[in-house]
């Protein structure tokens, strides 16, 4: 028997719906899942913009900005994460030049100095429908009809049907943020920044946190009986070509290789490194 986590994310949720194998080999066998490239890319545009909405509204432009960006430059190109990547020269100019397109992709969609912040990157736990939650929001910010919840993507918008899939996550961050406070936030707000920059966003409701809530709990239940049987299937898909597990997957291999046969997977999806 697997033990249950004492906490449950979105990112854990969802990689559990994706393919409760890959869940197991991360959360309980504790496999390393090293971030790739827009992982990494990722965490360094969200330290920039959470640094610049610390300060003083005035102060969030975007030469403050790229100043916030070359000041901690040094820490993430002397971290671990990054050093992993192996980037070579031409490479890391790219990669550079792709975490500056998601940073000042944040002003095609708002002007930062309007925004009233209430805070960054708050950490927040609560129990909804009994479920442990554990995240971590973005952004929460006052706005003239109550708070609203900010989450900053740099990874591509989803398809019109994985919209409400993607908004899920925000709802829950303000059904947290409701437990915590007492007060639901008024708005959810996903930004995806970058050239395809485009913003979602979600009136949230009582109805709507109890829809979301339900889903994640049902979730929940699903793992429950995965730890309490030791019974965690694969279930095989495009994202096995982005499994770090995939090498000791038989299942996943067999997978990338027919999509591979069939061109319906990437030639450049890191697992097929792996197999
Ligand atoms: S390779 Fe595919 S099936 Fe195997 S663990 Fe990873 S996601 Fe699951």
């Amino acid at each position: 028997m697997a033990a249950l986590p004492r906490f449950f994310s979105v990112s854990a949720a969802g990689m559990y719906k994706q393919c409760p194998r890959r869940w197991k080999h991360r959360y309980v066998d504790k496999l390393p899942d090293p971030p790739g490239e827009a992982a990494v890319v990722g965490t360094f545009a969200h330290r920039v913009l959470e640094i610049l909405c610390d300060k003083d509204s005035k102060s969030r432009t975007i030469e403050e900005a790229k100043k916030i960006a070359r000041d901690i430059w040094p820490e993430t190109e002397n971290g671990s994460d990054f050093k992993s990547l192996d980037l070579d020269e031409k490479k890391q100019k790219e990669f550079r030049w792709k975490a500056w397109v998601a940073i000042e992709g944040l002003w095609g969609l708002e002007n930062p100095s309007e925004v009233n912040v209430l805070s960054t990157e708050k950490k927040i736990s609560a129990t909804l429908s009994d479920v442990p939650f554990f995240g971590v929001i973005d952004r929460l910010d006052q706005t003239s009809k109550g708070t609203a919840v900010t989450d900053y993507k740099t990874g591509k918008p989803p398809s019109p049907s994985y919209k409400d899939d993607a908004l899920n996550q925000i709802v829950l961050y303000a059904a947290a943020v409701g437990c915590e406070t007492g007060n639901l936030p008024t708005k959810g707000r996903l930004l995806y920044l970058g050239k395809d920059s485009l913003e979602l966003e979600v009136d949230i409701s009582e109805e709507l946190v109890a829809k979301s809530t339900n889903q994640f709990a049902g979730t929940w239940e699903k793992l429950k009986d995965s730890c309490e049987n030791d019974n965690f299937d694969t279930q095989v898909g495009p994202l096995c070509g982005w499994c770090p597990y995939a090498g000791i997957c038989v299942d996943g291999q067999k997978e990338i290789k027919k999509r591979l046969a069939a061109g319906r997977m990437r030639t450049d999806a890191p697992a097929l490194q792996l197999i």
